[in-house]
């Protein structure tokens, strides 16, 4: 896959991979900018279900606009492979960075705040990721918190968020009781 060109992404190096794809960084050679792309692996592109997955996956993430959420720009297909392309993070994910250390409090705390608060969004905008762990917080060098991989998010069909009193606030959010699916 290094070096060859799909669409108008040249893929540069690896950087991830997981149950649902893998991911590369490449460049845009239209918008000269780098970008992160998800491919779905080839072997599950006649998989209905999992297509289904993978369009889901893109729809969740790219109907919210958060700063703790990884932006999606598009999905698309080329010469067979469908793929998600979103913004490019430099950092780790939130696993390897504990990598079996304690994290600073204070680091801890911002994550935690910055995540509950994407989720507050992503609930209100009907849409639950359901596999929130530290392999899908990824921690850019800034120290912010991008929820990633939205492959198991249920998205409930809902009127537009309003903030009325049915509206849970960030603190009301942040007390759900233990075994609450995020
Ligand atoms: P799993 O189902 O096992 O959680 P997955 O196949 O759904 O994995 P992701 O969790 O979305 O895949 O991503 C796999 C890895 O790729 C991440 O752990 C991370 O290291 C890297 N990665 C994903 N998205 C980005 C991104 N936007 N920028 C930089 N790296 C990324
Ligand atoms: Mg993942």
């Amino acid at each position: 896959m290094i070096g060859r060109t799909i669409s108008h992404y040249r893929i540069l190096e690896k950087l991830g991979s997981g149950g649902m794809g893998v991911v590369y960084k490449a460049e845009d050679l239209k918008l000269k900018r780098a970008v992160a792309l998800k491919f779905l692996p080839a072997e599950l592109a006649q998989d209905r279900q999992a297509l289904e997955r993978f369009r889901r996956e893109a729809q969740a993430a790219s109907a919210l606009n958060h700063p703790s959420i990884c932006t999606i720009y598009d999905i698309d297909e080329a010469d067979g492979r469908h793929f998600i392309a979103m913004e490019m993070l430099e950092g780790q994910t939130l696993k390897e960075r504990i990598g079996g250390q304690p994290l600073p409090v204070e680091l801890v705390v911002d994550l935690a705040m910055a995540v509950a608060d994407a989720l507050e969004a992503a609930h209100s905008a009907g849409i639950t990721h359901r596999d929130i762990k530290p392999a899908n917080i990824f921690v850019t060098r800034r120290g912010q918190a991008k929820i990633l991989d939205f492959g198991l998010a249920k998205l409930e069909p809902r009127q537009p968020a309003h903030h009325g009193p049915d509206t849970p606030t960030l603190e009301q959010a942040l007390v759900t009781s233990p075994g609450t699916t995020l």
